[in-house]
Parts: C-alpha cells; sequence; structure tokens
C-alpha cells in the first residue's frame, strides 16, 4: 500500500477516510471475467451489500457484472449506478411490501425468495400490478462452511431459506400462481470462505436436489449459488487478488448443469475487500500500565470488523520510518471493543502519522453509523485526486 498510495495528494484530507484502489478493483474484475468467462453460462453478479459507494458500484456495473441486492435501497443504488433492472437480484429473508413493489416497477430479473409467505405476498402484489415476477427459491441445504459462526448462512438452523424438504411443494405451489413465474433455485452458505470443500459440499448438494427435481419433472432454467469467497486479510499485498480460477473451477468441475441452465453467482467481499483501505491519523501515543496504545481518529463506527466479528486487518503505517514497535491499535468511541488490533507490530508511530487499515473495502464504509455523533467517513477513489 505504501508504494501504491499517492500519499502526497491525501496529506491535507480529513481523517479518517477510505481509499479505494480502483486499479486494482479493474484488476479483479477483470480476473473474475476472465476465469468465469472460460465456463459455459456461468454468471456473476456483485452483492451490493458489501459496498454501495456509487463511484465503485459504477465502476463494477462497466464491467459488466450484475446486482445482487437485499433490499430496495440497494435496488435503487444498483440502479442509479447504471446496472440494467435485467441484471439485478432481489434477496432477503424479510422483503417489505414497498420494497417489492419498488422491485416489481423495475422489473427485475429475479426475486430468491425465502418463505412461503413470501411468495404470497409477491404473486398478490404482482397481481394487483398486472405483471408476472421471476421467482427463485433460496434453499437451505444444511451445509457448513468453515468460516466464523456470525457469518455462516447454510446451516439447518439458519434463518435463510426454505427447508430442502418442503422444496418440491414450494415449487408446485408457485406453479399455481397466475402472477410468478418459477425460475430458478438460490443457495448461500456463508461468506469469507477459503475452503473449496465448503463449495464443492454445497455443489454435492444441488446434485442431489437436481437430481430429485429432475425425477419429479421440473425444470429448473437458474443455479445461484451466492458469494462467500473470502480474502487473504493477512497478506493483501502478497494475494491482492482472490483465487477465482480455484472458485470458479470448483463449480465448473463439480456443479452437473443441465442442457442451457445458468449458473449465477454473488460475489460481494472478494470484488472490494482488498481494494479498499481506512486511512486514520494517530491522534496519541500511550504507554499505559502493561501495554502501549496507539489511539487513531477511526473507531468501530468506521469499520466495525474488528469489534463484530474479531476479524483482523492489517494496520500499515504510511507515514513513519521507525522500527517496528508492539501496539495495540484503538479507536476514541467509548467502548471497549473499539479496538482493531492488539499486540500488533507497526513502524513505530507519533502524532499525525497515517496508519492504513487494510482489506477494508467490504463491509466496511457500509456498515458506518454515526454512534457518539461522528460523522460518516467519506470513500475516495484514485480518480478523485488525480
Ligand atoms: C452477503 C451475500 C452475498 C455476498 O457474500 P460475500 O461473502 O460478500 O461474497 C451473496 N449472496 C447473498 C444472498 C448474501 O446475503
Amino acid at each position: 500500500m505504501k508504494g501504491v498510495f499517492p500519499l502526497d495528494k491525501f496529506k491535507e484530507t480529513e481523517t479518517p477516510f477510505y481509499y479505494y484502489d480502483t486499479a486494482l478493483l479493474r484488476d479483479t474484475l477483470r480476473a473474475i471475467n476472465d476465469e468465469a468467462g472460460r465456463h459455459e453460462g456461468f454468471c456473476v453478479h456483485y452483492a451490493v451489500k458489501a459496498n454501495a459507494n456509487p463511484k465503485l458500484l459504477n465502476v463494477i456495473c462497466q464491467a459488466g457484472l450484475g446486482a445482487d441486492c437485499v433490499s430496495g435501497g440497494e435496488i435503487a443504488a444498483a440502479v442509479n449506478a447504471g446496472f440494467a433492472p435485467g441484471k439485478i437480484v432481489f434477496a432477503g429473508v424479510g422483503k417489505s411490501d414497498k420494497e417489492i413493489n419498488f422491485a416489481l416497477d423495475k422489473d427485475i430479473f429475479c426475486f430468491n425468495v425465502e418463505s412461503v409467505p413470501e411468495l404470497g405476498v409477491i404473486n398478490e402484489l404482482a397481481g394487483r400490478k398486472g405483471k408476472v415476477a421471476r421467482v427463485a427459491f433460496r434453499i437451505n441445504p444444511d451445509v457448513g462452511a468453515h468460516t466464523h459462526a456470525n457469518i455462516t448462512t447454510g446451516l439447518a438452523e439458519n434463518k435463510f431459506g426454505i427447508a430442502m424438504g418442503d422444496m418440491e411443494d414450494v415449487i408446485g405451489m408457485a406453479c399455481g400462481m397466475a402472477n410468478v413465474e418459477f425460475v430458478g433455485l438460490h443457495f448461500h452458505i456463508g461468506s469469507q470462505i477459503l475452503d473449496m470443500g465448503d463449495f464443492a459440499a454445497l455443489c454435492n448438494r444441488i446434485n442431489d436436489l437436481q437430481n430429485r427435481l429432475e425425477a419429479s419433472h421440473i425444470n429448473v432454467a437458474h443455479i445461484n449459488v451466492g458469494g462467500g469467497l473470502g480474502v487473504d486479510y493477512t497478506h493483501p499485498d502478497k494475494v491482492p487478488v482472490p483465487d477465482f480460477k480455484a472458485y470458479f473451477g470448483t463449480y465448473a468441475r463439480l456443479l452437473k448443469l443441465r442442457k442451457g441452465q445458468k449458473l449465477h453467482f454473488e460475489l460481494g467481499r472478494s470484488v472490494v475487500a482488498q481494494c479498499g483501505s481506512l486511512v486514520s491519523r494517530v491522534l496519541y501515543v500511550k504507554q499505559g500500565a502493561v501495554k502501549r496504545f496507539a489511539i487513531i481518529d477511526a473507531g468501530m463506527t468506521d469499520l466495525i470488523r474488528p469489534a463484530l466479528y474479531q476479524a483482523y486487518h492489517k494496520i500499515e503505517n504510511l507515514t513513519g520510518d521507525g522500527s517496528m514497535t508492539t501496539y495495540d491499535v484503538v479507536g476514541p468511541i467509548c467502548e471497549s471493543s473499539d479496538v482493531f488490533a492488539k499486540a500488533v507490530d507497526v513502524v513505530e508511530c507519533r502524532r499525525g502519522d497515517l496508519l492504513a487499515i487494510r482489506s477494508a473495502g467490504a463491509y466496511g464504509e457500509i456498515m458506518a453509523s454515526q454512534y457518539n455523533c461522528r460523522p460518516l467517513p467519506k470513500g475516495y477513489i484514485t480518480e478523485d485526486m488525480q
């Protein structure tokens, strides 16, 4: 980051702020298009919830990806950024009538439906508009993922999706409704997954389900396997672009697509995490009774992942040139969990030094809050300062 970050251009910029390296984002998008493009019928969507900064959405839209949205607000953000409604999918366990109506008005590609009551509401609201809504059912595959418990979503105990045992009945219900059209199945097992075996387990499960449906003569036009590919938070410079070859290759090898079937992906973190850093200034260096603290002007309000998930983010001093020193790097918020890292080695910090908290492009800026009446952090892309 130190060599890449245009320090001279940002010296006077008010901190904290997010900086997005758009050259890396474009490299990442190119890798996605290259690797997905090797396989027939693969369609990649960007999961807007990872980061809805309009400037990033615009770059991602230009690369040709579709958008995966989980709220009406995200659909609006995607449409405003230029995503074609025909490439927008809408997931979420609790879609409100207002959001469903908005999505119907925009003629989005597909609703990923997560319950029978929701199916009924979509049918009714579409009927009032004289429309037919395309629906896919999110099936809970009861597949665990080797990731943090808070971000596994595909276990039977999770709130997401429809139980596998109910799949045929629910599809039957949809086929009996006048204002919905069944077009596919949707899955999403969790996030920050680096073990391809987890995706392999999902492929095996989908193969079983497809065999079952085939026996019942049910045709499925679209399979959507969600997102979840992780990034290397420990080595953002060594592994700036996730291993999309292994990821798409796993699905190509193991998932048995039927003739003409499309396979959709919804990648969030792996698209944007590595291109973003939270840039913050050191306010104070404090020697406590047993520890040395670097107190910075960014807090958990700007990047909540360490406080929420004990997530690790590499921290780099962009301006200092001393020797490595051990700190607890903490924010100014009145919460003991407002800690970015404990006992990490960083180039010696002085008041005024700029620190980069790396790999913060996903689930960073978008999760910022105004707790403690703090202003929301701004987000800049490389082009902003040219
Ligand atoms: C969050 C989410 C994604 C994106 O997950 P990543 O781990 O960021 O790739 C995709 N699909 C659905 C339904 C989601 O909820």
